[in-house]
């Protein structure tokens, strides 16, 4: 029999999310409960402990440990491995040891937390409204990271040396800050001010005129973890058309952040697991319906039917909603990305003043110094709880997507050139840059090299293999094929969004749903509605949505309704077409007559095969959308639309496309669906006004929406169908932008199990753009 009261030693290694979150003061004082000695250190990737003491006492401390783990900390691996005792007297927390391995953990930010909130309301705290209150489990980290392991030397709180107080709190092992790296207080951390536009400060307290001014329809930039918001009270009508105006944002929605529960329940329609979402350590943006009798002013701040709304996540954005002895008259507020038109988010005081003073009143900013720029992720809900990510950066990066088996490589991918996001991979590691934004812009170009600079650098790593996207426009091809790696490859869109499935999942072999507005097909014509059988190392096409004219190729992405006219001219003769262009939607005949002649002779009217632009022309057909103002307008009126009449059920695994104005073509090469019938069923219903219809116009057109949404939702079931025949392979990854519309989802997905297929989606990556790195890093060349 064991003797339980033998004195052993255990090595463990533990990965995760585990540094700058309070975990090794935890592993002390659950090793000291329990009576063991030995130490716990911070190395390069992960944190190591070796435990001595008797073989009963080392048996209770996972259990233990586990009980006692931090909230933000998140253990994605164990290892402990039995090792020769040594003498040991205590316990100790010793100095990080640098040592080369994968990639270091370093945490990502996180909101603040219920004890600090609690402090910095209490009158009797040393931090009583203290703006930057920061314990082991809340606070920026990754945004104010130079170098690893995470300790305060590392960080721009390197900047302000602790006061005896917060040393004396620093080096206590029974304190919630020891050993908190951003520890700071009113005597010894960064401070605030508040300045005009023509950059002389403002008297008084900054909080106190911050929200006066607010108030008083001021638009106030305000730094922020990441980067800078653009503030503002959106009750105040001329302020909403100064932002709209000089922010050069004609109907793109705002974000909001909301005071509390209270308030977010008055402005949107959700439920509890919405609600365990929005408070959680990231805090992200989540889109939700308006709720029934939402003010009529959230018109102005988003025109989709749904608001994006984040809890307040730092102390300094709790201040400006609750602050005793000052009346705050709103409880929500436009807080918008801080950037000009297509830039990157300004981080720094000096740039905001440089560009954002056409457009702010007033700049509330401080002193510690955002090192990593971050925007605020955003997501959406399915009504099964499936976590969408619009957007993912802030509370998000940089955790790692890891993988099961290791990569032969350390693999740089340079991501696609809208929503771009740059990965990189070594080991069983992949990391993905947050949200950069579009490379169109010279400064986002800029953002992007100094972002991969920046984590080559942060990770001591040189890349051997530099991965692309197959597009030679894209600023992000052309890029690498200037960059100094000995291999490279190009890696075709669609191919590389199932990959990302596929490697979120471990998986080597799946059929796959590639939807999405454009991607370049290695045919060189664009692509978007893809069945593909996908593998590591290539692909194969089984079939893809009827290619259709864009007649003035960007033009017709502009102004959708040339699509619905490409895509509905064969079907109808002369005479029809001009009753229903001309007429119904406003085309003037000279225009008509211009772009069928374009279509006919194929001048300037690239084909394609996107779902995405299919989504477009639908929105145009339903004059949701006329000239298209940001990206993905029409698809998102029209998916907004049809929700509010959505009755929750998914499609029956048993429909049929054909039921629903949609034809599958089978020939020799892949298989064809052709959505014109639908298009054109659209058209005609959404302008007859039969006799005796009670429905109102605006009903017809959200009935119209939902039908659209169906059908496409059948014909994609009926493609998986056919793949699945052909391939024998049950397994389907699902991504691409297309699938940012949760209606899609919840009509396709429970249909797709229940016919009996495995459906893979995005977990922890977006199905846009900005996964498509993590596909590429997971590309396997075929001679490997
Ligand atoms: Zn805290
Ligand atoms: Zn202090």
């Amino acid at each position: 029999m064991k003797n339980t009261e033998q004195i052993e030693r255990h090595r463990y290694v533990f990965k995760g999310v585990i540094q700058g979150v309070g975990f090794r003061p935890t592993v002390y004082r659950c090793a000291v409960s329990l009576g063991l000695k030995g130490f716990v250190r911070n190395e390069r990737s992960e944190v190591v402990a070796e435990l001595q003491g008797p073989a009963a006492a080392l048996g209770r401390f996972p259990a233990a440990l586990q009980e006692m783990l931090p909230p933000a900390a998140v253990l994605d691996r164990t290892e402990c491995a039995s090792i020769p005792p040594l003498k040991e007297q205590t316990f100790r927390i010793l100095e990080s040891k640098a040592t080369a391995f994968s990639f270091p953990p370093i945490p990502p930010d996180l909101a603040i937390c219920p004890d600090c909130r609690a402090e910095l309301f209490s009158e009797e705290n040393r931090r009583y409204l203290y703006p930057f209150i920061t314990c082991t489990q809340c606070g920026p980290r990754y945004s104010i990271v130079e170098d690893t392991p995470f300790d305060r030397d590392t960080t721009s709180m390197v900047d302000f040396p602790q006061c005896p107080d917060c040393l004396a709190e620093y080096t206590d092992p029974e304190d919630r800050r020891f050993h908190s790296q951003t520890n700071s207080c009113w005597s010894c951390g960064p401070t605030l001010e508040l300045r005009g536009a023509d950059g002389t400060a403002v008297e008084g307290d900054p909080i106190m005129e911050a929200v006066a001014a607010l108030g008083d329809g001021k638009i106030i930039a305000i730094q922020g973890i990441g980067g800078f918001h653009l503030a503002a009270d959106p009750r105040n009508s001329e302020t909403m058309n100064r932002m709209r105006r000089d922010k050069e944002r004609e109907r793109k929605p705002f974000a909001l952040m909301v005071a509390d529960r209270q308030e977010a329940e008055r402005l949107c329609r959700f439920n509890e697991q919405d609600w365990e979402q929005l408070k959680t350590t990231a805090s992200p943006i989540l889109i939700l319906p308006l709720a029934d009798g939402a003010p009529a002013h959230l018109q102005a701040v988003s025109h989709t039917g749904t608001l994006g709304i984040m809890l307040p996540y730092t102390p300094l954005h709790l201040l400006l909603f609750h602050y005793p002895d000052v009346e705050i008259t709103y409880r929500h507020l436009v807080m918008t990305s801080g950037n000009l038109k297509g830039e990157p988010i300004v981080t720094e005081p000096e740039e905001a003043f440089a560009k954002l003073t056409d457009v702010a009143d007033l700049f509330l900013f401080h002193n510690r110094r955002i090192l990593f720029r971050t925007d605020d992720s955003v997501q959406r809900l399915t009504r099964g709880g499936q976590r969408i990510f619009l957007r993912r950066s802030r509370g998000y990066v940089p955790r790692l997507i890891q993988l099961q088996g290791a990569l032969k490589r350390t693999v740089l991918a340079a991501g696609a050139d809208l929503k771009n996001a740059p990965a990189l991979g070594r080991g069983s590691d992949i990391y993905l840059a947050p949200y950069i934004g579009d490379l169109e812009d010279p400064l986002t170009r800029r953002d992007f090299e100094r972002q991969i600079h920046k984590i080559l650098s942060l990770y001591e790593v040189k890349p051997d293999t530099l991965v692309y996207d197959l597009h030679p426009g894209y600023h992000s091809t052309r890029w690498a094929l200037e960059q100094k790696i000995p291999r490279k490859f190009g890696v075709q869109h669609h191919h590389a969004h199932l990959l990302a499935v596929m490697a979120e999942h471990q998986l080597e072999e799946v059929i796959g749903l590639s939807f999405d507005g454009t991607g370049y097909g290695s045919d060189g014509t664009i692509w978007g509605g893809e069945f593909l059988l996908s593998r590591r190392d290539g692909f194969q096409r089984l079939g893809h949505f009827r290619p259709f004219a864009l007649p003035g190729a960007e033009a017709a992405v502009l102004h959708p309704l040339r699509i619905a006219l490409a895509l509905l001219k064969d079907g109808l003769k002369p005479q029809e077409l001009e009753r229903l262009f001309c007429r119904q939607y406003g085309l003037a005949e000279q225009q008509l007559a211009t772009l069928s002649e374009m279509i006919d002779k194929g001048v300037n009217t690239p084909l394609s095969s996107s779902l995405g632009r299919i989504f477009d022309a639908a929105s145009a057909l339903l004059k949701l959308v006329d000239t298209v103002s940001y990206e993905g307008e029409g698809p998102i009126r029209l998916e907004g639309l049809a929700l509010d009449v959505f009755d929750g059920k998914p499609l029956r695994a048993s429909a049929s496309c054909s039921d629903r104005h949609v034809t599958v073509e089978q020939g020799q090469g892949p298989f064809m669906i052709d959505c014109r019938g639908l298009l054109r069923y659209l058209a005609e219903s959404f302008c007859s006004g039969a006799e005796g219809e009670t429905a109102t116009a605006a009903e017809k057109t959200a009935a119209l929406a939902l039908e659209f949404h169906k059908a496409i939702a059948a014909a994609a079931l009926e493609g998986a169908r056919r793949m699945r025949q052909e391939t024998r392979i049950s397994q389907i990854a699902v991504s691409g932008g297309v699938f940012q519309n949760v209606l899609l989802s919840e009509l396709l997905l429970p249909a797709l199990t229940e016919s009996g297929f495995q459906v893979y989606t995005h977990r922890n990556i977006p199905p846009g753009d900005g996964g498509i790195a993590v596909g590429q890093v997971y590309f396997l060349p075929g001679n490997e």
